[in-house]
């Protein structure tokens, strides 16, 4: 590990005069420290932000609810109001990781985290997300990897709580000493490969991610999140769906169908909501919807549809099944699904 200078600090004034080119934002630390250990980040000053207080916290209000950017994963997996009108991302945040990293991991760094591609995060890889020629997944281990809109770089987006927010219409506040706040839709926070491959994100070095705000759920919406992985627990999706439905008793006037792990950005599945738009949800429609996301058309790129790498088509069997049961779970006709992790 190199050698830095920690700072801590307790405001967010006192955080954001310590910005600069080379300095990092430290929140809970779970998945920097990572990238410190393995060599992949190396920062001349840590700035650590975790102790501002005025950073945490959930607040309702007619319009909706602000949470805070430190707020852990496990106070949002149990908030009375986020468990029963944002199910969506109280599922997300309680099936992330482990109990013990989701009572550490903030909202903010959650949404910040970078890429899990093994490529990436090895120091002996300079692969094009570090500024060099290369991607090493398509010709390698890529059994995880993205089946859609993937461009130069098939990594996937690692966030569980971004498919909530994504699916619930949230934006993210951003603060910087020079230019004050800016608001940020979660559509727009994250940047593709193909756009630039070494900015992961919109923030600028100066800025910090001070909050997120969501919506209020328009009368008659439930959504839920599910996540598939390897493991049960202790890891990453490798197909994760987050659904939003407006409901007219059992008829579906407008539905948010999210993918994760199935891109380098999180993507709605605008093919999938088309089919669930005007009909009422029963196996048969939710089955539908999960079978058109894998039609999915161009967003980020001009690929079209689901376009397995060598290891993971998988994948395309997969993302129908989270998807169609998800939806059944936000509609109420299912129970939490056994076999999904969390
Ligand atoms: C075994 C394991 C399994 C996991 N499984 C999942 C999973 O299923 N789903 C999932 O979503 N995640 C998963 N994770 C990732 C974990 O949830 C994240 O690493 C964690 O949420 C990051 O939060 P943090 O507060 O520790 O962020 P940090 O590690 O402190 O920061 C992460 C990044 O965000 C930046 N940052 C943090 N906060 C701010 C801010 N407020 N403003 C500006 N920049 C900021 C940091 O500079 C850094 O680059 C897993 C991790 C492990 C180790």
């Amino acid at each position: 590990m190199n050698q830095f200078v920690l700072v801590d600090c307790t405001t967010v004034d006192g955080a954001l005069s310590q910005l600069n080119d080379g300095s990092v934002v430290k929140a809970a630390g779970v998945d920097l420290l990572d990238r410190m250990k393995n060599g992949t980040t190396t920062p001349s000053r840590l700035v650590n932000i975790r102790n501002i207080s005025a950073l945490r916290g959930i607040h309702p209000s007619p319009q909706g609810v602000t949470i805070g950017a430190l707020t852990t994963l496990a106070e949002i997996s149990e908030h009375p109001l986020l468990t029963s009108q944002y199910t969506i991302l109280s599922d997300a945040c309680g099936s992330a990781a482990t109990p013990h990293i989701r009572n550490m991991a903030t909202l903010g760094g959650n949404l910040l985290q970078q890429l899990q591609c093994w490529y990436f995060r090895s120091e002996e890889y300079q692969c094009l997300r570090k500024g060099k020629d290369l991607c090493f997944a398509f010709a390698g281990l890529n059994q995880y990897h993205a089946i859609m809109d993937y461009g130069t770089c098939p990594s996937v987006a690692p966030s569980s709580s971004a498919v909530a927010l994504l699916g619930l219409n949230a934006s993210v506040e951003l603060t910087s000493a020079k230019r004050g706040k800016r608001t940020v839709a979660i559509k727009d926070l994250y940047v593709h490969p193909d756009a630039n491959p070494t900015k992961f994100n919109v923030l600028e070095p100066d800025e910090l991610l001070t909050a997120v705000t969501i919506p209020r759920p328009a009368a008659g919406t439930r959504s839920a999140y599910q996540k598939y992985g390897e493991k049960q627990s202790n890891d990453w999706a490798i197909a994760d769906a987050g659904v939003v439905l407006e409901m007219d008793g059992n008829v579906c006037r407008k539905a948010a169908i999210v993918m994760g792990a199935a891109s380098p950005v999180v993507r709605h599945s605008p093919e999938a909501e088309a089919v669930l738009a005007g009909k009422p949800i029963t196996e048969e429609t939710a089955r539908a919807a999960g079978k058109a996301a894998m039609q999915g058309g161009p967003l980020q790129t001009a690929m079209q549809g689901a376009q397995p790498l060598s290891m993971n088509a998988y994948k395309v069997q997969l993302f129908p099944v989270a998807i169609y049961r998800t939806i059944l779970l936000a509609a109420g006709q299912m129970g939490r699904d056994p076999s999904a992790a969390g």
